[in-house]
């Protein structure tokens, strides 16, 4: 094989404008030297950090796919929705957006209520100074924590504190997973369930009810039974399949970006039916 010539795609990424560490350029930069290509930026509940990372992706030769990764809930348990090829500049997306970047902030807030009242006095400032501009949750008040010495590592925070059923856990307000899928499908990208494990199954026939066009199977997450689990589900019920590491750069200690690959054949299947459903769009 010539050198040069990309051996997967990495079609999970979150940058500093979620909760990943890395710009978007950054996050373009390590996928070049790496050799991965195409990627897709996918950042919890934000399209921010697209422009960027398609500016860089211009100009280090990697082709960069907007994408963004919804959160949503169904049955009380908290599920992901994917978004690929999407048209992230519509407004009335980028509306539904700001409308969920409000509701993250009030749960926010009720988190840093409860934690007061467990004797941690954190601050919104000390969160907003680890997320800085991007979008916040979770994984920013345990290295809030962490920072102020309240804990001694972000497991603990978790553990302690922040995981569903600890003392300071909110519940998501925001999307089902029935909204997601269809907020993504209205700005025309396609709506790929993330990281279900072969246990995230069982809302998939409702899910492809409301419009649900994929199942991301490769995943740092998966074991070698749920990837065969999942494949098999995708061939079924005719769902594409995706994947990619999740990387979040150095948020959870090392760089993953890469050691989740997509074989390249299933990024065009993604682009055909991303051009099926906007044939004048550009992919
Ligand atoms: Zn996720
Ligand atoms: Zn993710």
């Amino acid at each position: 094989m010539n050198a040069s010539s990309p051996t997967g795609a990495d079609l999970h990424l979150h940058s500093s404008y979620s909760d990943g560490t890395f710009t978007p350029r950054e996050v373009v930069a390590q996928a070049a030297c790496r050799n991965v290509c195409p990627i897709a930026l996918t950042d919890h509940d934000t399209v921010a950090g697209i422009p960027e990372a398609l500016q860089a992706g211009a100009e280090m030769s990697v082709e960069v796919i907007p994408g963004v990764e919804l959160s949503a809930h169904e049955d009380s348990q908290e599920i992901h929705i994917l978004g690929y090829f999407i048209r992230w500049e519509d407004t009335t997306f980028q509306g539904t957006l700001d409308t969920l970047e409000g509701t993250r902030r009030d749960r926010l807030q009720e988190i840093l209520r409860r934690l007061h009242r467990l004797g941690v006095p954190l601050t919104l400032t000390e969160v907003f100074q680890i997320a800085g501009k991007g979008t916040v949750g979770r994984l920013h008040v345990a290295r809030a924590l962490l920072a102020r010495g309240s804990v001694r590592s972000r497991q603990e925070a978790f553990d302690r504190f922040l995981a569903q059923g600890r003392p300071a856990y909110v519940n998501r307000m925001g999307l089902t997973a029935r909204q997601a899928i269809a907020v993504i499908r209205q700005a025309e990208g396609v709506a790929v369930l993330a990281h279900p494990g072969r246990s995230g199954l069982a809302l998939l026939t409702s899910l492809i009810e409301a419009g649900l066009q994929g199942i991301e199977v490769f995943h740092p997450s998966h074991d070698v039974e749920d990837i065969f689990t999942l494949t098999r589900a995708a061939t079924e019920h005719n769902l594409l399949i995706t994947g990619g590491s999740d990387c979040h750069g150095l948020a959870q200690g090392d760089v993953r970006l890469g050691q989740t690959q997509l074989p390249l054949a299933y990024v065009e299947r993604l682009r055909q039916a991303a051009t099926a459903q906007n044939p004048t769009r550009n992919t």
